[in-house]
């Protein structure tokens, strides 16, 4: 801990300073997704007004934003660029699965200790060096957050040499940090490590250039005996494990920026309609009316469930942060591919930003472990079949 806390902002602070800088980073959002191309400027907002502290308690010096703040704010940034949203949402998830997530499981008392020299070292390499941490968990081999993993972590004298590879490893080249999910020969909890950027044996493959957010520049990552000094495990071993299957409400940050980009919907459309001139027809003020249904249902359902998530929860909670997934994850596309109806033929071109957010709102649904597919399998089987509830 540091003698540096402040008090913590107010929700409605934090979402007033995160639309200050999502405007700014509106501006710049179509020249990122047309280079496909990583926005290190919006990145230098966030740290000059603090935001990589956004989710670091203020005991270490951050901005104190619990799971639900961080949720309104996460939805105002991804209101106006979804791509550095849903970037910066991999940096904020290893703030709040060390802080807030972590002080809800349980732990031994030495469990404890490591616990929180940890997260004094994690966090003050964001609050006092503007650390950026990525989160590549994803190795194409299982839908699980906890299953399929295939990269190893070795233990060694001082630390870890991690050997594997992760797929669609968001802010590739700009973290400081990767933070993967590994296993140990011999050891079935999972171990959360922070890879250094840059360490001997690191590789960064593949080309960069998708259909939609294209800012995020998730290009893969191999790791051939990188070594991993052992402060960079950043919960004891087995706390990802728990914090995935007791506290299992976090896998719903990535929807965060999706309601955002949702609104960014609205505020295009109307945009449009109106500099179009079109306001009068009837059939544009239909194509409104439902887009504004779509809208306001997925947001109402995530902000319902968000403000329910904490350990241990129960089914029907658990079914309703499902259904908000599919909610969101599907109502996006479908509110881009009827705005886009609404626009009509010139709200195709680039750069309107509809033709942008056309796009990018396609990908929330694959995105696992809690993809549409998960969400829709597990709540088919809700209710009806024995064995549904495990959340990992
Ligand atoms: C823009 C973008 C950024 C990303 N950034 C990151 C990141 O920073 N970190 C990270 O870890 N990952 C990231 N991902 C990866 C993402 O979370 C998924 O792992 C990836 O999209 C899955 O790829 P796939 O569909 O080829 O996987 P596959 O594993 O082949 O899955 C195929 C499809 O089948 C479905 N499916 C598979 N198994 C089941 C099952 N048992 N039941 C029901 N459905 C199933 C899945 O939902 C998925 O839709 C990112 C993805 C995108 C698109």
């Amino acid at each position: 801990m540091t003698g540096k806390m402040r008090p913590a902002m107010r929700r409605d602070e934090l979402v007033e300073e995160a639309a200050g800088l999502g405007r700014r980073f509106a501006t710049r959002a179509a020249k990122f997704d047309s280079e496909a191309g990583f926005p290190y400027e919006d990145f230098a907002d966030l740290r000059d007004a603090r935001f990589l502290g956004l989710c670091v308690p203020t005991e270490y010096g951050g901005l104190g934003a619990s799971f639900a703040d961080y949720c309104r704010v996460s939805n105002e940034l991804g209101r106006h660029a979804p791509a550095t949203a849903l970037t910066f949402n991999m940096h904020c998830v290893t703030m709040l699965l060390v802080g807030q997530i972590a002080a809800d499981l349980h732990w031994s008392a030495a469990e404890l200790v490591t616990l929180q020299a940890r997260r004094a070292h994690l966090y003050a390499g964001v609050v006092e060096r503007g650390s950026l941490h990525a989160q590549p968990f994803s190795e194409g081999n299982a839908p699980g957050a906890t299953a399929g993993i295939q990269t190893v972590a070795e233990p060694v004298d001082g630390g870890f040499l991690v050997t594997g590879r992760k797929i669609f490893a968001s802010l590739s080249e700009a973290a400081d940090l990767h933070n993967i999910v590994a296993l140990s020969p011999g050891d079935d909890r999972v171990r959360f490590l922070g890879v250094p950027a840059g360490a001997d044996g690191l590789r960064i493959e593949g080309d960069w250039d998708p259909v939609g957010m294209r800012a995020t520049l998730s290009r893969n990552l191999v790791f051939d005996r990188v070594f991993v000094p052992q402060e960079n495990e950043w919960l004891p071993p087995g706390g990802f494990d728990q914090a995935a299957t007791r506290w299992p409400h976090f896998y719903l940050t990535l929807s965060f920026t999706y309601v955002g980009l949702m609104r960014g919907v609205l505020d295009a459309t109307q945009e449009y309609v109106l500099r179009s001139g079109r306001q009068a027809h009837p059939i544009k003020q239909h194509g409104w009316a439902e887009l504004q249904v779509i809208y306001e249902q997925a947001r109402a359902l995530q902000h319902a469930v968000v403000d329910e998530a904490g350990t241990d929860p129960a089914p029907d909670s658990l079914r309703r942060a499902w259904a908000a997934m599919v909610a969101v994850m599907e109502g996006a596309p479908q509110m881009a591919s009827l705005a886009l109806r609404v626009g009509g033929g010139r709200a195709l071109l680039k750069p309107e930003p509809l033709e942008r957010l056309f796009r990018d709102a396609r990908c929330g649904a694959t995105m696992l472990p809690w993809s549409v597919e998960v969400c829709l399998e597990r709540l088919g089987r809700a209710g009806l079949v024995e064995g549904t509830e495990a959340p990992a």
